[in-house]
């Protein structure tokens, strides 16, 4: 199987500017990504998912190392490194004079795609947008901007698509109708797809590999499962009607944390512990239930776990 995208010794450094010192945004990323696969790219704000992105996209320069898409050198033949991707930018910045149509079209002109090989219409319908072809730009909603965004990624029929946190703060619907484009996609034209969020759960659903990258670095890049059976700690906070025996016979490898409100934290692994265990060790200790729920490992937990020992010593 071959890569899409193979990324060696990445590094950026931002200039400084005014009172900003220098920043030094990705300090040596080394990252291949499988061709035809869904690949996401993790981590916090401020992590260098979008400075790699826009490397990748050569809307940012970068200060050292070597990217190929597609098997072409970004440096050595830029042309066609350029038009193997397409990306769906994390910002809206949108010409408010255009309609869809007329978007696609200057687009499809500034990527070369001839006239005749253009598909404005199969890609209005797909992003939603046949019916507002030709609204003025600055009447569509957010979410057809972003949709248009979406279709503008599309026109030169790109083999790897670059989505920078597409789903930041839109609504469920507009959510739902990118990942089924997204999954069509991938399915139906075999197209690479590297999304960035900071959304585990998303990751989770919609991609094969993950990287999750921090302070410009990759911290671990493995297949989803692989790195979900890692991350398996779930959450069950108990608050009883009355503090906790001191005899309560938890199951092996359970922990124990008191929250406010007399509240406790049981946290498990899903792989050896199921919740009903740990209700059941409860019960048997006398302890009536007022109140439960339920937490997910938290990409914050993730990258606790991941960086416990790194960031303690450099701290
Ligand atoms: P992410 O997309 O993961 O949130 P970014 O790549 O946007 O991260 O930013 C990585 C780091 O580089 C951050 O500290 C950010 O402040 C800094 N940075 C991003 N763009 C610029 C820029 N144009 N000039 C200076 N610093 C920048
Ligand atoms: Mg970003």
């Amino acid at each position: 199987m071959s890569n899409a995208i193979e990324i060696e010794g990445l590094r950026k450094t931002y200039p400084a500017s005014g009172s900003e010192p220098p920043k030094e945004a990705l300090k040596g990323v080394d990252l291949t990504i499988p061709e035809g696969s869904i690949f996401g790219l993790l981590g916090p704000n401020g992590a260098g998912k979008s400075t790699l992105i826009n490397i990748l996209a050569g809307l940012v320069v970068k200060t050292s190392g070597t990217v190929r898409i597609w098997g072409f050198d970004q440096d050595r033949n830029p042309r066609q490194s350029r038009a193997a991707i397409g990306v769906m930018p994390q910002e809206l910045n949108m010409d408010p004079f255009f309609t869809p149509r007329g978007s696609l079209d200057v687009q499809a002109g500034l990527y070369g795609v001839p006239r005749r090989e253009r598909k404005t219409d199969e890609i209005l319908a797909m992003i939603g947008l046949s019916d507002k072809a030709d609204a003025y730009a600055r009447n569509l909603s957010g979410g057809m901007r972003r949709r248009l965004l979406l279709g503008k990624a599309l026109v030169h029929s790109p083999q790897i698509l670059v989505l920078d946190e597409p789903t930041a703060g839109v609504d469920i619907e507009l959510r739902q109708m990118l990942w089924r484009n997204v999954r069509r996609l991938n399915e139906e034209r075999g197209m690479t797809i590297i999304l960035t969020t900071h959304y585990l759960e998303e990751a989770e659903a919609m991609c094969d590999e993950i990287a999750i990258i921090d302070h410009g670095e990759v911290l671990v890049r493995d297949t989803t499962r692989a790195l979900v059976a890692r991350m398996d700690a779930k959450t069950l906070v108990i608050t009883p009607e009355a503090p906790l025996p001191a005899d309560l016979a938890l199951p092996p490898g359970v922990e124990t944390e008191a929250r406010p409100g007399g509240a406790f934290a049981f946290t498990y692994r899903r792989a050896e512990t199921s919740p009903d265990d740990i209700l059941s060790a409860l019960r048997t200790a006398g302890v009536r239930i007022r109140d439960v729920a339920t937490e997910e490992a938290r990409l914050e937990d993730v990258f606790l776990d991941l960086t416990r020992g790194t960031h303690d010593t450099a701290a």
